[in-house]
């Protein structure tokens, strides 16, 4: 007889409904996560930033018999309102949050911290990048009355200093705090906070730093894997944050990055 701890056979996003905030084409983060949690028998929620985005996302969506699909500029408040309430009536309920949105203006990913970086952008960087996930954690927080788990995304940039990454690095600092307080906030009601410290990957995102393809290259070179971090590897960390085979885990940022985060000096073969 298998022990109660032993999840049967398919059961680990049956009935379980999501949301997926950042997807923008089929190369976002936030798609192989939702293509991996829709795999394993997950409904999903998907929003877009802007009309131009829709056009990508909703075949993605559709591919993955998601009935909602929804605009969410971060910054309005209105939006997520709106999207939180539809999942309400649509829904009632939702058993997780995948927040995988981040932005900085590319003028400031480059150079001089403290040369480049302007008030407006910093608080922009903030608020899109770091104060959206309490934002929408706010929101979803109210459907999960049995539960449930919120998971982020983010960089080494957060807790280290990486060329070009600057007032990112100082939004996903911010982030990962946010992290940490709401899972102190929402434990005792059974949900999960967590952020994942993703490896760089070759997304739209990263095209914005200067240097971008540098830090995959230098990632896979220092790695203790000697590999690319992987969407499977990074989906597959989302699909245990986000089932209950993470359901002992919060306030935790995960690093998805083939050892990358643990290296102090690259290995010289000792020359
Ligand atoms: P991506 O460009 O595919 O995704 C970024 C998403 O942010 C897009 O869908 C975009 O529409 C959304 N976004 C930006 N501003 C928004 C706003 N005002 N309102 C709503 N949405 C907005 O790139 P990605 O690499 O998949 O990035 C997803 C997350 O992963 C980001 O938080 C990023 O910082 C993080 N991350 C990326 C890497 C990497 O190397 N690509 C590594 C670690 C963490």
């Amino acid at each position: 007889m298998a022990d109660e701890w032993v999840f049967p056979k398919g059961a680990l996003m049956a009935g379980k409904r999501g949301l997926i905030m950042g997807v923008a084409n089929d190369k976002s983060i936030a798609w192989g996560i939702a293509s991996q949690l829709a795999a394993q028998g997950a409904e999903l929620a998907f929003t877009y930033q802007g009309e131009a985005l829709e056009k990508r996302v909703r075949p993605l969506a559709e591919s993955v018999g998601s009935q909602i699909l929804l605009e969410c500029d971060a910054t309005n408040d209105d939006h997520l309102d709106a999207v939180f309430d539809r999942l309400k009536t649509n829904w009632g309920k939702l058993d997780f949050l995948v927040h995988s949105i981040a932005f900085s203006d590319k003028n400031e990913l480059k150079g001089s911290f403290v040369e480049n970086t302007t008030r407006e952008n910093f608080l922009r960087s903030m608020d899109i990048s770091a104060f959206s996930f309490v934002a929408a954690g706010k929101r979803a927080s109210k459907l999960m009355e049995r539960g449930g788990s919120m998971i982020t995304l983010t960089y080494l940039g957060a807790e280290r200093v990486l060329p070009s990454y600057n007032v990112m690095g100082v939004a996903k600092a911010a982030l990962e705090a946010s992290m940490r307080y709401m899972a102190r906030d929402l434990g005792p009601a059974g949900i999960r906070v967590n952020a994942i410290s993703a490896g760089a990957m070759r997304t739209l995102a990263i095209a914005g730093i200067q240097g971008g393809r540098g830090l995959i290259a230098t990632g896979r070179e220092w790695s203790l894997m000697k590999e690319d971090t992987s969407m499977e590897g990074i989906a597959g960390c989302a699909l245990w944050l986000c089932s209950d085979l993470g359901r002992s885990t919060t306030g935790e940022v995960v690093h998805v990055d083939a050892g990358f985060h643990v290296v102090g000096l690259p290995d010289t073969g000792g020359e």
